[in-house]
């Protein structure tokens, strides 16, 4: 009878120490579920996706989709969900910290990231591109850029796919890189000529494109398929799994399709279309 008490409170300590988000639970969705409450990690800099405006929650395509993954996993119950800005150079540290259970972020998965997070999904598949100012006509296509002045976000991978070779890299071209911050940045520094092109998913591209019209040019010029997943803290299979189910329910149901219509619709991108097919959660 001890031993078994023994046991049983062991087993409690390890899920314990296995929790994320500073909650009492061994995982998100058995957080939850359990407490009502979880805390979303978006971007808050990139217009139709992420963004901050004003006081209230951030507005976009991945803010639609983690409240519509974070209903399905509460199964209708109300969710309070708290908005934590997730920049790309922080998502890992944000994840194995506890600061945050859930990613929905423009978030590549790539080798060099699969050992510190467990991904669901994808959601959607992305292609890369690669956008310059609208008068700048020495760039039309993606090797123009030799030893132009590419933007490296701080923490993103879309840098590497211009300038290194797979697995993370994919072209391998001599571009003279230039720092920022975040994708904000990178577009300030373009309008500025401070650097010449900004390559990236064209979702996200087109949404800062779409507030300036005339001002950026994409070179329609595509680069790889990005699959964009939901980083979850290493480990947490049960989440990964629900999410998964999640996010076919999004795409069967016509959600994923009418969010990225309404973010979208008026970029005259080639919007995704089809429910990509589940990585697995290991
Ligand atoms: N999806 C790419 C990445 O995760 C670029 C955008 C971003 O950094 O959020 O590296």
């Amino acid at each position: 009878m001890r031993r078994a008490y023994v046991a049983l409170a062991a087993a409690t300590v390890m899920g314990l120490a296995a929790c994320g988000g500073g909650g009492s639970y061994s995982t998100v969705v058995g957080k939850i579920r359990n407490t009502g409450h979880v805390v979303v990690g978006t971007k808050w800099d990139q217009p139709s996706l992420g963004l901050v405006v004003g006081p209230g929650d951030p507005q976009g395509f991945d803010v639609d989709v983690a409240r519509y993954i974070v209903n399905y996993l509460a199964h209708g119950r109300h969710v309070d969900i708290t908005w934590r800005e997730s920049p790309s150079s922080a998502r890992e540290a944000l994840l194995q910290n506890g600061s945050v259970d859930l990613i929905v972020a423009t978030y590549t998965i790539t080798e060099a990231r699969r050992p510190k997070v467990t991904f669901a999904g994808p959601y959607v598949i992305v292609q890369q591109d690669t956008m310059v100012r609208a008068t700048d006509t020495s760039i039309k296509k993606v090797s123009d850029l030799r030893g132009k002045r590419l933007c490296l976000a701080e923490g993103s991978n879309s840098y590497r796919r211009v300038v290194d070779p797979p697995p993370d890299g994919k072209l391998d071209l001599p571009a003279v890189l230039v720092n920022a911050a975040n994708y904000s940045d990178c577009v300030r520094k373009l309008t500025d000529h401070r650097l010449d092109a900004v390559s990236t998913q064209n979702l996200i591209l087109a949404g800062f494109a779409q507030q300036e019209p005339g001002r950026f040019r994409l070179l329609n010029d595509p680069i790889i398929d990005e699959r964009w997943a939901v980083g979850i803290k290493k480990g947490d299979a049960a989440t990964c799994e629900a999410v998964n189910q999640a996010i076919a329910a999004m795409w069967h149901d016509g959600t994923a399709t009418r969010l990225l219509h309404k973010w979208f619709g008026k970029t005259g991108l080639k919007l995704p279309w089809y429910l990509p097919k589940p990585e697995g959660c290991p």
